[in-house]
């Protein structure tokens, strides 16, 4: 196993997420004994680092992982838990709820505690004086209960750049989606070089990109294949090694987390992840090649020549990272982050004065775009509507 310095703290690069355990489609019950089989495989190869969140898998994230790592002392692994400020519609007992997550994990404290999913729209949350999340959590830490502080983000590399410099000297790290196709596609290189420039470490969520870069297209899979062909070996490398391997280059990233719900799964992430495997230059220029065929987008460059003129005002770079998000993969990431403007600065707001396609020098069509994100936005899914099901079992959990 590759292990990661941080701190002092020896973390196994491969750390295993515990939102996607299997469960029974009719009851909802996570297979407990498929999660002890696969903890113990990893436990034996060396993984050390398990990440949950309160809100996974219905809240019984949380109590299944516990369950599986009973059976291990508490000193022999990392846990790491996220505080779901994302998910409230009113203020709560911040605090009860982290005990809560405690009880539920059967820990005294978290190696890792998490703010949960920080984007345009999450943030005024987090940072609502109401609210008072940020000031509780930081309490929770100087009490002892949190070791090493960090949030997950699912934002803009400016609301990044203005969060870290807000709150310097306060996280330690921060964990963003980052693969070879987020790289460009969702601006994840700045997010890295944020990130790194404020010398936290970075943790990545997403390495195979919900599993899309794990599969690949057959035509893009063959490319790969016939990587290995030419490099004469005789095992046949998984489409989701190669972006394991391009996350293992990055000096940055300290933790890659892959939610696994397999043994075999497990089984070849630890080959992966047995010793450094750097990729060869061919091999990296083919992954980017991939990338780019995976993108069905526009390609915005984001050089705000449009902007000016727009008589709406709409922050077009914005809504096209957005636009291109969507086209990948219908998620909940663009859908937050159109929630988080005002409904004049949303899509449906672009009158077509067409001002925009003239300006762009990629020749972009602009305002078809638009029309097209404003209703792929009104389809949903709505943020809004699952908060409501989530504050509910706070309620219970906290009353
Ligand atoms: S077409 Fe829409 S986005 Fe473009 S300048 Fe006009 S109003 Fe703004
Ligand atoms: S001018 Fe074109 S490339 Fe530049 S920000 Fe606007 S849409 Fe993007």
């Amino acid at each position: 196993m590759i292990y990661s310095d941080f701190n002092g703290q020896k973390l196994s690069k491969l750390g295993f997420g515990c939102m996607r355990f299997v469960t029974d489609p009719e009851t909802g019950e996570i297979d407990q004994a498929k999660v002890n089989a696969m903890f113990d495989l990893a436990i034996k190869e060396g993984v050390n680092y398990f990440d949950t969140a309160y809100p996974y898998l219905n809240g019984k994230s949380e109590l299944a992982m516990a369950e599986a790592l009973s059976r291990y002392p508490r000193d022999s692994y990392y846990i790491a838990d996220k505080f779901p400020g994302h998910s409230l519609n009113k203020p709560i007992d911040n605090i009860a709820l982290f005990h809560v997550s405690l009880r539920k994990c059967r820990a005294d404290y978290f190696d890792f505690y998490l703010l949960h999913n920080i984007t345009e729209w999450s943030v005024k949350y987090y940072e609502s004086e109401e609210y008072h999340i940020i000031p509780d959590i930081v309490q929770m830490k100087n009490e002892g209960y949190i070791k090493n502080l960090g949030f997950s983000f699912h934002g803009g590399p400016k609301l990044l750049e203005e969060f870290l410099t807000k709150y310097e000297g306060m996280f330690d790290f921060v964990q963003i989606q980052l693969n070879y196709l987020d790289w460009t596609l969702q601006d994840a290189k700045k997010k890295y070089e944020i990130i790194v420039n404020h010398g936290l470490g970075v943790w990545v969520m997403e390495p195979c990109r919900g599993g899309k870069l794990a599969v690949l297209p057959e035509e893009e899979s063959a490319k790969l294949r016939a990587l290995h062909s030419a490099d004469g070996t005789d095992a046949v490398p998984s489409d989701a090694s190669y972006a394991f391997r391009f996350l293992q280059d990055l000096p940055g990233v300290k933790m890659v987390l892959s939610g696994m719900n397999e043994v075999s799964q497990v089984e070849d992430n630890l080959r992966t992840f047995r010793q450094e495997w750097p990729l060869t230059e061919e091999e990296r220029k083919v992954l980017m090649d991939i990338a780019e065929n995976l993108k069905k987008g526009v390609p915005c460059t984001a050089c705000r020549y449009c902007c000016d003129g727009c008589p709406i005002g709409l922050n077009i770079p914005y809504l096209l990272e957005c636009y291109n998000d969507y086209k990948f993969a219908q998620t909940m990431t663009p859908s937050m982050r159109i929630d988080a403007l005002e409904d004049e600065k949303r899509p449906a707001a672009c009158i077509g004065c067409g001002q925009c396609k003239h300006a762009c020098p990629q020749g972009i069509d602009v305002p078809a775009v638009l029309a097209e994100l404003a209703e792929m936005y009104e389809k949903g899914p709505h943020w809004g509507e699952m908060i409501e099901a989530r504050s509910k079992l706070i309620d219970e959990d906290i009353s």
